[in-house]
């Protein structure tokens, strides 16, 4: 990484501050450049892993994605479980996911998360593919679920 490295702060900021730059670009611009910036970073995060369409295998996958967002990761997320959905795609459950600390809503709001992952999938299974949150930590839920699936054309 090309600048500053902080060499006293590191790369972690307050999360505080990352809820202000997510609720205030949604309530701005709406939710797509938040769910987008997550895209480009699963993407970007698995392409710098060197994992670009390298298997479809959905617990490599969680093993993979578990290491690279947890506690010894970028600490976006704690990864339950990623298993193959009947659609082809995959479902994925997480816990304190960094969208929802201290955050209580009554729709799902993990744009930025879930983004990652679809970001995330579309990387190291090589298709492109979409997400929607059925279920959310913010709604009350011990964990969010995401239905990450393939785009077809
Ligand atoms: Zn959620």
């Amino acid at each position: 990484m090309a600048g500053d490295e902080r060499a006293t702060l590191g790369q972690f900021m307050n999360l505080a501050c990352f809820q202000y730059l997510r609720v205030g670009t949604e309530e701005v611009a709406g939710r797509a450049p938040i769910v987008a910036a997550g895209r480009k970073r699963g993407y970007d995060l698995v392409e710098s892993l060197g994992l670009l369409g390298t298997t479809q295998d959905a617990a490599t996958i969680q093993r993979t994605l578990a290491a690279a967002l947890g506690a010894d990761g970028t600490r976006l997320c704690v990864v339950n479980s990623i298993a193959p959905s009947d659609s082809g795609g995959y479902t994925v459950h997480i816990r304190e996911g960094a969208c929802t600390t201290g955050q209580e809503s009554s729709e799902p709001l993990c744009a930025f998360t879930m983004g990652v992952f679809v970001g995330a999938l579309h990387g190291i299974t090589g298709a492109q593919m979409r997400g929607t949150e059925s279920v959310c930590s913010a709604c009350g839920a011990e964990a969010c679920v995401y239905q990450i699936e393939p785009v077809t054309f």
